[in-house]
């Protein structure tokens, strides 16, 4: 019937100390107006100068997706008129952006993936924000020109599935190369979505609608959801041709609707032209070798956590979906433990404990407690079932491992001595039993474990007790 065709764009804060033309600070949270100066204010004289950084962090982003660096590039002029814009234009590139033509992989649940095309990543300067309180609007000029690099895909993401996909591994490169802290909630990745449906078949893009800064990948799901169901329903309806226009909408999480905010603007409207204040960005063969080195990426890392740990596709994927869910398991397994329990005691235990806000980075269990617990079950120290109430504690205070284990008595008895006291008073109290299993009836073995286990009050380590029983029983 239908295809559904979508492209993002998606507008990633660049984490640099100084913001893109002037050396003003793009610190959050400062008092309204102060992180300002003559250049950010747009007054008449002041002129940008550029931040090197930014080109930095670009080309960090253009080696992660496979692109085209280009080693020239220029800036230009975007006119529009919004009170958070002083200069009434915005500096940025539309000619000859700094990354063109790269790639980024899906991955499907079942193990499939697919390609998605980025079209470009381009610098530019942010506007501030407009402020309303009441019947009074005011200006905040802190957020002004604070760099951005807007990364604009390709139409080759056919659901609301691949778009979040898209949008989850984007997010997790940007965060792995640390060049943005793309918190969606402070605007630091802040996502259009562009949706359009045709025939099934048909190779030619229909009319295409924006939704502009949807601010969480639920919501994003919704609002493609909702839209698509729009434009079919119009389709059905025959108003297509009427109801569906070039427009850009808001997405209203109340209402659960897509509604109208303003026609499409066409290319003509903002009078693009070559900045005339700014020299083209170059980067030299010495600044293109030294930033061109970035860190170990998800997809990478997911091979490589296969490969070497022999965990599955699933685990891989799930562990190295965001830096810090990798690192946390890397300075796990710093401890020296396995690999699939590190897997288990992160993803299931720790995380099926965190509740509502709480997460692997705000926890008291760091890696280094988490990573210890599970040495303590390797060594014999304590059982997993033992080590499962010990994490109960370690979430809820801000304890040690060994404490809280002694804390609540949950060692294993591993001595041997003690333990083999109590094997013999086992053998001594069933005889009968005994000659039954060494006249050829294995399965009483269990019975003496079990035994064993009783009269240590659960407390023995099992393995221990296994190896003592053997010997004693022959
Ligand atoms: P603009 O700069 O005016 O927003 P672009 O041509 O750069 O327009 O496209 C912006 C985004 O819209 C890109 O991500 C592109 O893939 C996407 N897009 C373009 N046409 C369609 C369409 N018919 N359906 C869905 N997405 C589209
Ligand atoms: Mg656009
Ligand atoms: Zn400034």
């Amino acid at each position: 019937m239908f295809e559904v065709v979508i492209g993002l764009e998606v507008h990633v804060q660049l984490n640099t100390k100084t913001k893109l033309f002037c050396s003003c600070p793009t610190s959050f949270n400062h008092k309204q107006n102060t992180n300002t100066c003559p250049t950010c204010l747009a007054l008449p004289g002041a002129l940008p100068v550029f931040n090197k950084e930014v080109l930095h962090k670009a080309i960090m982003f253009g080696t992660a997706i496979d692109a085209t660096v280009n080693k020239t590039s220029y800036f230009d002029r975007k006119s529009y008129f919004y009170p958070d814009s002083p200069s009434a234009y915005q500096i940025t590139q539309l000619y000859t952006p700094v990354v063109e033509h790269g790639k980024l992989r899906i991955d499907f649940e079942n193990g499939s993936h697919k390609i998605i095309r980025i079209n470009r990543a381009h610098i530019e300067a942010d506007a501030g924000k407009n402020i309303h309180e009441g019947d009074i609007s005011k200006v905040d000029l802190n957020r002004a020109g604070t760099p951005l690099l807007e990364i604009v895909s390709e139409p080759d993401m056919r659901s609301a599935e691949e778009a979040v996909l898209y949008l989850k591994k984007l997010h997790a490169i940007v965060r792995y190369l640390d060049i943005s802290d793309a918190n969606m909630q402070e605007g630091s990745f802040r996502v259009d979505v562009n949706v359009s449906i045709r025939p099934k078949g048909d190779e030619k893009l229909y009319t295409r609608v924006e939704i502009k800064n949807i601010n969480s990948f639920r919501f994003i799901q919704k609002a493609i959801e909702l839209e698509v169901a729009r434009q079919v329903e119009a389709w059905e309806d025959g108003t297509y041709k009427d109801e569906i226009v070039q427009e850009t909408r808001l997405f209203d999480q109340t209402k659960q609707e897509t509604r109208s905010m303003r026609g499409k603007e066409e290319a003509a409207d903002y009078r693009y032209f070559p900045e005339p204040d700014l020299l083209k960005a170059v980067i030299s063969d010495e600044m293109m070798a030294l930033y061109s080195k970035i860190p170990e990426l998800p997809d990478e890392k997911m091979e490589r956590f296969i490969k070497e740990y022999g965990m599955s596709e699933y685990n891989a994927s799930v562990i190295t979906s965001s830096v810090e869910m990798a690192k946390y398991f890397e300075d796990m397994m710093d401890e020296g433990i396995s690999a699939k329990n590190a897997t288990t005691w992160l993803t299931v235990e720790l995380q099926g404990r965190l509740k509502g806000d709480m997460n692997i980075t705000n926890t008291h269990v760091d890696a280094k407690k988490l990573g210890l617990l599970v040495k303590r079950i390797e060594d014999g120290t304590i059982s997993g079932k033992a080590a499962k109430e010990v994490l109960d504690k370690l979430v809820e205070e801000n304890l040690d491992v060994d404490g809280v284990i002694d804390a609540l008595g949950l060692k294993q008895v591993s001595d041997t001595g003690a333990l083999e006291a109590i094997c013999d008073e086992i053998i001594n109290a069933n005889q009968e039993k005994v000659a039954e299993y060494r006249g050829g009836k294995d399965k009483l073995f269990g019975f003496f474990v079990g035994q064993a286990m009783k009269a240590s009050k659960g407390s023995a380590n099992p393995q221990t007790i296994n190896e003592i029983l053997k010997a004693k029983l022959g």
